[in-house]
């Protein structure tokens, strides 16, 4: 017997087929005449498809008049044209087979109106509702267009450690990883004896994978990175998340202009995928979540990213009358208000800020010869806010052993990556997206834990 998803059942092509449907209850229907509706889904698609079950099956009263939302069945039967307006097909049962019965008193998902927040607290059911089934599926197309972008391109996709001893940000924000017994750690003096740890040394989860990826950039030309990634900030904020997945590619012989032009074509690559691939699920965003999102997406295919110095950028922050929670003023990072107020009310577009005070930025940022600014560069979004973080790199030795000693690293423990600019230097630049930002940008979605699965944050590890 051939198998078909609900998405291969509802198509007009698959009229005709005898074939099995494995999915779970939406809906049951019973109809006067003998019969009963039953809405199924399996994820392969948003809509159901819809099963007529006859009182003549022979579990018809047994098994089929008490199915609830949620049970899973086996239908085997005929898709057949549907009279119904809004479907193609239906499918006619010739058996159904119960795989798990579902008590509609406490199936905890009822019909309607349940909010994100409640959703959050079952996580481990909410893929079965259309909005959460939904993220999945652009979830995987954007992963599926980050592979194809670079692969048709010519990058290598390389494997930087999840384990590692070095802080790429150096902003001290990072899990530790131990065996250590946490009750008597080994000490030598009043503070830990790390030579006894696991590794020999403090090791924690990455919170980028940029400086691995730098020596495999500064040997194969243009690589990327994809995969989890860690920071333990304590930001409760609708954008953070405490383990969150980054594409990370990093290119040999391109200047911060490159990078910007591969930043831009690479979202307008997932956008057009998105809007392509997932065309019912980016509908049913603009329908159900924001009526902006397809408006919004197309528009910015369309044009071109503006591109800002960070000094315009706070000339026209000053300039606009607007009053912000954090006043704005030379030398000082821009908060999310800001980033938002350029890219929402002032520009209406993406824009990608660049030269950024040296002050506010990490060691490994190429220094301008104003001494002032970075080769820093910020991609902007609307919705969102800062979606991608990049830069060109500092390629050179001393500036760079400067730069370290500067921000409090010690160059001694990062030797390995002051050997790439001792050895054949090459000018570099790269960057880092953010995968749940990118799935929030898309689909309008308010909250990052609503765009992973099972969401870490400060205090929540559930499931
Ligand atoms: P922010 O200022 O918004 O905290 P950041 O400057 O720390 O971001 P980068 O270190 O440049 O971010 O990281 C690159 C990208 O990774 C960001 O542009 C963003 O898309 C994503 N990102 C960074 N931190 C987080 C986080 N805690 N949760 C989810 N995504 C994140
Ligand atoms: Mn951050």
């Amino acid at each position: 017997m051939q198998r078909l998803s609900v998405a291969q059942a509802r198509k007009e092509e698959s009229i005709g087929k005898e074939a099995l449907i494995q999915g779970w209850v939406r809906t049951r229907r019973d109809s006067k005449g003998g019969f009963s509706f039953l809405e199924i889904n399996d994820g392969s698609c948003l809509n159901n498809v819809q099963v007529i079950a006859d009182q003549n099956l022979s579990n018809y009263e047994s098994d089929i008049k008490k199915l609830g939302t949620g049970a899973c069945v086996g239908v085997v039967g005929t898709v057949e044209k549907s009279p119904a307006k809004g479907q193609a097909t239906e499918v006619r049962a010739q058996s159904i087979t119960v795989y798990g019965v579902s008590d509609p008193e406490t199936y905890p998902i009822q019909k309607k109106g349940a909010t994100f927040e409640f959703l959050r607290t079952i996580a481990h059911l909410r893929p079965r509702t259309n909005t959460f089934g939904a993220i999945a599926r652009v979830r995987n197309c954007v992963c599926k267009s980050i592979h194809d972008f670079f692969q048709e391109q010519g990058f290598l996709y390389i494997h930087p450690p999840i384990i590692t001893a070095s802080d790429c940000e150096g902003a001290g924000q990072m899990f530790k990883v131990t065996t250590l017994d946490l009750e008597k750690p080994p000490r030598q003096g009043p503070s830990i004896d790390f030579t006894k740890d696991f590794f020999g040394r403090p090791a924690f989860l990455t919170v980028s994978g940029q400086l691995e990826a730098e020596t495999l950039a500064c040997a194969m030309g243009k690589v990327y990175t994809f995969g989890p990634t860690f920071r333990a900030e304590n930001s409760n904020t609708a954008r953070h998340l405490a383990e969150f997945w980054m594409v990370e590619p990093e290119m040999a012989f391109y200047d911060l202009e490159d990078n910007m032009t591969l930043a831009e074509a690479f979202i307008k690559r997932i956008i057009t995928d998105a809007l392509t691939r997932c065309e019912e699920d980016m509908k049913f965003f603009t329908e159900r979540i924001d009526k902006e999102i397809l408006s919004r997406l197309e528009g910015i295919l369309k044009s071109e990213f503006l591109r800002l110095s960070y000094t315009e950028a706070v000339d026209v922050l000053q300039k606009s009358g607007q009053t912000f929670e954090f006043p704005v003023s030379w030398g000082a990072d821009l908060q999310s208000e800001h980033e938002r107020f350029l890219t929402e009310v002032h520009f209406k577009k993406p824009v990608i800020l660049f030269n950024y005070p040296r002050t506010i930025k990490p060691f490994y940022m190429r220094v301008n010869d104003d001494g002032k600014t970075v080769r820093a560069m910020d991609v902007l979004v609307p919705g969102v806010g800062e979606i991608i973080g990049g830069s060109q790199r500092e390629e050179r030795l001393e500036v760079l052993e400067e730069r370290m000693k500067e921000t409090g690293l010690d160059p001694k423990g990062y030797w390995w990556y002051l050997d790439l600019r001792r050895y054949g230097t090459v000018p570099h630049s790269g960057f880092g997206l953010g995968l749940e930002r990118t799935i929030l940008f898309l689909t309008g979605m308010a909250n990052i834990r609503d765009v992973i699965p099972f969401p870490r944050t400060p205090g929540s590890a559930e499931f």
